[in-house]
């Protein structure tokens, strides 16, 4: 990879705010800067969004929504659907630039771009199928119409770890829906939104319909907006912690919200699995994306008959691993995304190695430029260990062992979360057991990874409400009526 390429790229990344179809600098002038997680090095100066700015974007989503909501769906299916075929023709730009601000080795970008991609795709199909309902009251003394309508202005806040999939989570269906947006990316990011939304005006989206504000403080600037009367709706992806402000936040308004929080998801291996494909899932479960994943396996929960051969074999597969920039080929773990995450992970492999856990690879911080980790492995984690309450976030493997079916029931479900779980069993009576009693909103059966924009993603508990993709994904900006009117015939 040419320094030249991407110095060219980022040349090309919009350093302003988006705001009414205009990029423009921020209120007094502010920025702040972007840093290659790998290097430690500025890769760029942005716009830096004050309240003022967040204000004006929720102005310009305010006067584009009549115009907006009124654009038959068919016409805005097929901006949709543009964006998808300039998204795919995009693909290496898109990519690069995630590595670059992000760290995930540049073929997962990649497949980031393809799965991001999708959802523009998807909602582009269920745009023009958003449909009500007409029939006679049970009485039968009138008629009942149940219609769909956009349910106005939304704020997208988006995360760090998948910045280009978690936007278009969010922009694809509530455009599809009729809503505007303001978007407003999380700041170690915010590169790959300015990207996507250059993209969207080649596209054919109209000024206002989708605003994109940057910001330091995201605290304020987000309270500004959400307190704000003409916004009608939420979208959050990030932490339980601050996913839990903000509702407190939009309960005033008593918004729509949609949350997708924090995980801390079980992988059970029972002693009936196919171990080799056991082994493949929990790597791709875990390591995907450095371990940054919500969806990450955090707890990996094997019958005491295998747990050692799964552990070794785990091992094996680590120790071929190869860390660096995610650009430099065959890198398989990037780094993690600051200071603070390397701190984090470092404290939580410290405290299970004090509570008694074997270190079978790893756990150590790496001495190079940049924020990085070793890929770990811990086996006999011991009950207690902040591992096994805590999100990871990092490519560290947590083995406990059981023995009886139940006791795997019961740590797994033993969390105050419940966005994923996998479970690896050969037994099909085993697996729809598993199907009714684990509390989680999506399940892996035999499967490392779910994501897909066909399908409901969210969580059960404090992972979160509503849900993102499938047919429901567009529900959540769409908001229901019912008329009702007399008997036509009497
Ligand atoms: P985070 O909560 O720190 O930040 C998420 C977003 O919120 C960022 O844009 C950030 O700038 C913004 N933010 C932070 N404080 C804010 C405040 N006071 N007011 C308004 N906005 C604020 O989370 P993160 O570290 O960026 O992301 C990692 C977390 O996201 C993990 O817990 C992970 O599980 C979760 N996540 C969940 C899903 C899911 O679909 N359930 C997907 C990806 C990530």
């Amino acid at each position: 990879m040419s320094d030249t390429r991407e110095t060219d790229l980022l040349g090309h990344v919009p350093d302003g705010l988006y705001i009414g179809g205009q990029w423009r600098p921020a209120t007094g002038g502010r920025t702040f800067a972007v840093t290659d997680p790998s290097t430690g090095e500025t890769v760029k100066e942005i716009a830096d969004a004050s309240v003022e700015d967040g204000v004006a974007a929720l102005d310009a989503a305010s006067e584009a929504f009549p115009s907006w909501s009124t654009t038959p769906a068919r016409h805005r299916a097929e901006i949709l659907r543009r964006a998808f075929d300039l998204l795919t023709e995009r693909k290496d730009d898109f990519a690069l630039l995630m590595t670059i601000e992000m760290g995930k080795p540049l073929k997962e970008s990649a497949g980031e771009v393809t799965y991001g991609g999708e959802f523009l795709r998807w909602f582009s199909e269920e745009a023009a199928h958003v449909q009500g309902r007409y029939g006679a009251n049970p009485e039968g003394t009138g008629r009942m119409i149940v219609t769909q309508h956009p349910v106005g202005p939304c704020y997208l806040i988006t995360p760090w770890n998948f910045p280009l999939a978690m936007a278009t989570r969010k922009i694809a269906p509530a455009l599809a829906a009729g809503c505007t947006v303001v978007v407003k990316p999380a700041s170690q990011t915010p590169l790959t939104t300015s990207l996507f939304v250059q993209l969207l005006e080649d596209a054919g989206v109209p000024a206002g319909v989708v605003n994109v504000i940057n910001t330091s403080t995201s605290g304020p600037v987000s309270e500004a907006i959400i307190s704000d009367p003409r916004l009608r709706k939420l979208s959050f992806t990030g932490s339980t912690s601050v996913g839990e402000k903000l509702l407190e936040q939009a309960a005033v308004g008593v918004l729509r919200t949609s949350m997708e929080l924090g995980g801390n998801a079980p992988f059970i291996v029972f002693e009936d699995a196919d171990l080799d494909k056991a082994v493949e899932g929990a790597l791709a479960a875990k390591f995907r994306n450095i371990g940054e994943a919500c969806t990450a396996a955090n707890r990996f929960i094997v019958h005491s008959s295998i747990a050692e051969e799964f552990a070794r074999r785990i091992t094996d597969r680590v120790r071929d691993f190869r860390t660096g920039r995610g650009t430099d080929e065959g890198v398989t773990i990037g780094p993690l995304i600051d200071e603070r995450a390397v701190e984090k992970v470092s404290e939580l492999v410290r405290d299970a190695v004090a509570n008694g856990a074997t270190l079978r690879i790893g756990g150590e911080v790496l001495e190079r430029p940049g924020t990085f980790f070793a890929a770990t492995v811990l086996s006999d984690v011991r009950p207690g260990s902040q591992i096994l309450r805590e999100e990871i976030f990092g490519p560290v493997v947590a083995i406990v062992s059981f023995t009886e079916e139940d006791d795997a029931v019961r740590l797994a479900n033993d969390t105050e979360f419940g966005l994923i779980s996998y479970v690896y069993t050969q037994n099909l009576a085993r697996g729809m057991r598993m199907i009714e009693r684990l509390e989680t909103g999506m399940l892996g059966l035999n499967v490392g990874v779910v994501s897909n924009p066909a399908a409901p993603f969210g969580g059960w508990k404090l992972s979160g409400l509503g849900r993102e993709g499938g047919a429901e994904g567009i529900h959540e900006y769409l908001q229901t009526k019912y008329t009702l009117t007399p008997d036509p015939f009497a």
